[in-house]
């Protein structure tokens, strides 16, 4: 295991004056599998736009012990952070293998051709392998179930060496089969990476998350494992609704 991971320090992110991030401290290392729930409007979502340099922050935000606040969107995804969306964005026309070339940086330029004759690139075909996407890799993206285009953009990261993951509700609209398989895919790529994952789906964060944070009003409420937090009274009270 290499690095320190993440280490957010009394963020604050502000709208019009009204404060959507409120002085959140949070420290995930590398090898955990930190997920980040709480009502909407918690906060979450600003909070990971605030690591990736979506929105202005104040405070501090590093990984790996370099400072990311202030630095543009690009330098931070070249820092190996990424992030997905709760909607895939992949190349639909263009085949699962294609689509890790391009993220790969190798899908670029006439050498491609002539690349591809010497085979699949190592850190492509570990992906491949990773995200169980092998067997389709010459099959348009367009044309994937939904989980399997989320593995895919998954697999785009990989490919990248990113090794910080931010996932935005990663098994929304999946099937039981599909979150099953997205939470041993995340236990996979969490032993030698920081995961965190926004999370709305209770049943799939009880099964797989090795500690939670639970945000409130751009706060963090709690923070533990999962039968930690479940049995906090205030985390019941603003959350579970007990
Ligand atoms: P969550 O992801 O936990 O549902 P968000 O981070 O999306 O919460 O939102 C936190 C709060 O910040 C909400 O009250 C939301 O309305 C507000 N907010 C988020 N983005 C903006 C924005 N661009 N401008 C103004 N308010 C925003």
């Amino acid at each position: 295991m290499s690095g320190e991971g993440l280490t957010v320090r009394d963020l604050r992110v502000t709208f019009d004056g009204f404060t959507a991030v409120d002085g959140v401290d949070l420290a995930v290392h590398p090898g955990d599998l930190r997920f980040l729930i709480g009502p909407n409007g918690a906060g979450k979502t600003t909070l990971v736009d605030a690591v990736t340099g979506l929105v202005k922050a104040t405070g501090s935000v590093r990984f790996d012990g370099q400072e990311l606040l202030g630095r543009p969107v690009h330098k931070i995804a070249r820092m190996g952070i990424g992030r997905t969306f709760q909607t895939a964005t992949v190349f639909e026309e263009l085949t699962v293998l294609q689509n890790l070339d391009i993220a790969s940086g190798a899908g670029r330029g006439p050498w491609t051709m002539l690349r591809r004759r010497k085979g699949i690139p190592e850190p492509v075909a570990k992906a491949l392998e990773t995200t169980g996407l092998a067997h389709l890799r010459d099959r348009p993206a367009g044309t994937l179930a939904h989980g399997q285009k989320q593995w895919l953009e998954i697999g785009m990261l990989l490919v990248q060496d990113v090794r910080l993951l931010l996932l935005d509700e990663p098994v929304a609209g999946m099937s039981h089969d599909e979150r099953e398989a997205t939470g041993a895919l995340l236990q996979r790529i969490s032993a030698d990476r920081t995961v965190v994952v926004i999370e709305h789906d209770m049943d799939f964060m009880r099964s797989f998350a090795r500690s939670v944070s639970v945000l409130h009003a751009g706060k963090v409420l709690s923070e533990g494992t999962v039968a930690e937090v479940q049995a906090d009274t205030e985390v019941q009270e603003v959350y579970l609704g007990r």
